[in-house]
């Protein structure tokens, strides 16, 4: 089969059932290109679900993917599986058992195991929601109000509202054609980072007081564990973004330990260095400037690993 954008459209106009797959711990873009997709399908008069494993918290999505559209448990046989924003086939939020089918991989991470029988990976796109873009213009469809609240959710969240490296020009006509199509850009913004709770203030006040400097003040890296979270707060969203904003600091770590899942989760940030290949070293993944990884560890000992992989990393980067 086709890789590339004629291979993915040629797939959605081929498929007559589709699934859709996320990455675990999905985020607004994961559900915001999953919201897309199933209105593209809709629109060439194909009803897709996103299927989830049982246990998988999706982000608040009542506004741009209705519930109806959401299954839990494996596909159909026979349906197409559409994967958008997971960049390998065990990252996905969803157990296949012992269904196999036709796989459409649709992802923007560099380190993407191109695991499917069609593969559009863009390595240079800022967000899963921008290929799904791509692809409705490939295909001559406008997105439904709604999911074009959920695209622009989806680009706004992996661009940190526009601001990051990944915002490039074809970022922002994505963006436009959105809003021309309906998208709400003030609405998304105060759903999207407008929700905190006052217990995830708190949390954050905590991160920010755990913060250790470490590779000559070049890496900050924050820790919370379970007794740092209040009733119900788990947010720490823009944590580790903060951390890396410090003048002079070159990369940021943030470990926090999990309720549920494995034991501990990292997110890191730098403004150049990689961080991607940092986090492939404990078994993660991600972007050069922002990755991450799990492990069973207990967060002291990752923070300690951390401190020292942080100094390793931000030495060589400096000479
Ligand atoms: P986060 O810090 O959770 O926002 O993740 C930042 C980036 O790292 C995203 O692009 C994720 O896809 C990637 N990432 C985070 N955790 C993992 C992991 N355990 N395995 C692979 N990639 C990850
Ligand atoms: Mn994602
Ligand atoms: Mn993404």
């Amino acid at each position: 089969m086709t890789d590339g954008l004629p291979g993915v459209l040629g797939a959605m106009r081929a498929t007559t059932r589709a699934a859709i797959a996320i990455h675990e711990n999905p985020d607004l873009d994961a559900v915001g290109a999953a919201a897309g997709m199933i209105d593209l399908f809709a629109q060439l008069g194909v009803q897709a679900s996103l299927h989830v494993d049982e246990d998988v918290r999706l982000p608040e999505h009542d506004w741009f993917l209705p519930a109806a559209a959401v299954f839990s448990g494996p596909p159909a046989a026979g349906d197409t599986l559409f994967v958008v924003d997971s960049g390998s086939l065990p990252r996905t939020a969803l157990t296949l058992g012992d269904w196999s089918g036709t796989i459409v991989n649709i992802d923007h991470h560099p380190d993407n195991t191109r695991f499917g029988d069609v593969n559009l990976v863009l390595p240079e796109s800022s967000s899963a929601s921008e290929i799904v873009c791509a692809l409705a213009r490939g295909l001559g469809l406008v997105p439904s109000r709604a999911a074009a609240n959920g695209l622009y959710a989806g680009i706004a969240f992996d661009t940190g509202q526009f601001r990051h490296a990944s915002t490039g020009p074809g970022t922002l006509r994505a963006a436009a054609t959105l809003v021309e199509a309906g998208a709400d850009p003030a609405a998304v913004y105060e759903a999207v980072f407008e929700g905190r709770s006052l217990g995830d203030l708190r949390v954050w006040a905590r991160a920010m007081l755990s913060a250790q400097a470490v590779a000559g003040g070049r890496g900050l890296i924050a820790t919370l564990t379970l007794a740092d979270y209040e009733d119900g707060a788990d947010s720490a969203e823009g944590v580790v973004e903060a951390l890396r904003s410090v003048r002079g600091v070159e990369a940021a770590a943030l470990v926090r330990e999990q309720r549920e899942g494995s034991r501990v989760r990292v997110s890191m940030r730098s403004r150049e260095s990689d961080v991607g290949a940092l986090a492939r070293r404990r078994g993660g993944g991600g972007h050069q400037r922002a990755a991450g990884f799990s492990s069973d560890d207990s967060p002291e000992e990752v923070t300690r690993w951390l401190s020292s992989a942080f100094d390793d990393l931000l030495q060589t980067a400096s000479s």
